[in-house]
């Protein structure tokens, strides 16, 4: 069949999420037919991937310094949180220019497994609330049951703090992922949050 070194490429390629074995023998016969300076780029953007890029300190967004883009910036409001699953969610909301605040990426969901609160970043972003001058709270996680569960949670660990707390408006489709909602839907269902 294949020549192995072709193949592990490919076993690498098909555990990704979303690429299925042919697509994977499709990706690695178009890297292939690349030149090899083009070749040594990517590899290196990927070896490097894990030195030049962590998590912020503060919102857990990706980032090549301690303190992401965002949270080093100090044109932003700083006054305002919103709270995603995935830092690929700042990405699609960024995009749609109709906020100007700072974020926090928990990190995930609750699933129905106990244990998954524990991975998620609301300690810390009870802790952020506690310490700076925040006076709301947007809750933007997905609106599917796992990301209404984790809104849920989120809001009661910080209902002492006496923060206002908004959650993202309807509109953006029940079961939906906010990182594939159109540029429409989401920016008014952040000018619409209640
Ligand atoms: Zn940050």
């Amino acid at each position: 069949m294949y020549p192995k070194s072709f193949k592990k490429l490919i076993d690498h390629f098909s555990s990704l999420p979303s690429v299925g074995p042919k697509m994977a023998e499709r990706l690695v016969l178009y890297l292939f037919k690349q030149d090899k300076e083009k070749l040594m780029d990517f590899s290196e953007s990927l070896a490097n991937l894990k030195t030049n890029l962590r998590y912020c300190k503060k919102c857990f967004n990706i980032s090549e310094g301690d303190l992401c883009e965002i949270c080093r910036s100090g044109g932003r409001d700083q006054k305002t949180i919103l709270v995603v699953e995935e830092p690929l969610d700042i990405i699609a909301i960024e995009r749609v220019k109709k906020y100007d605040g700072l974020y926090h990426v928990l990190g995930g969901v609750i699933s129905p497994n106990p244990k998954s609160k524990n991975d998620l970043k609301i300690s810390e972003l009870e802790k952020r609330v506690k310490e700076g001058q925040i006076e709301e709270v947007i809750l933007a996680t997905d609106p599917t049951t796992e990301g209404d569960a984790t809104a849920l949670y989120a809001a009661r660990a910080l209902k002492d703090s006496g923060v206002k707390i908004t959650r993202l408006a309807r509109g953006l489709s029940t079961g939906g992922d906010i990182e594939y909602a159109d540029e429409i839907t989401l920016g008014s269902a952040i000018l619409n949050r209640k």
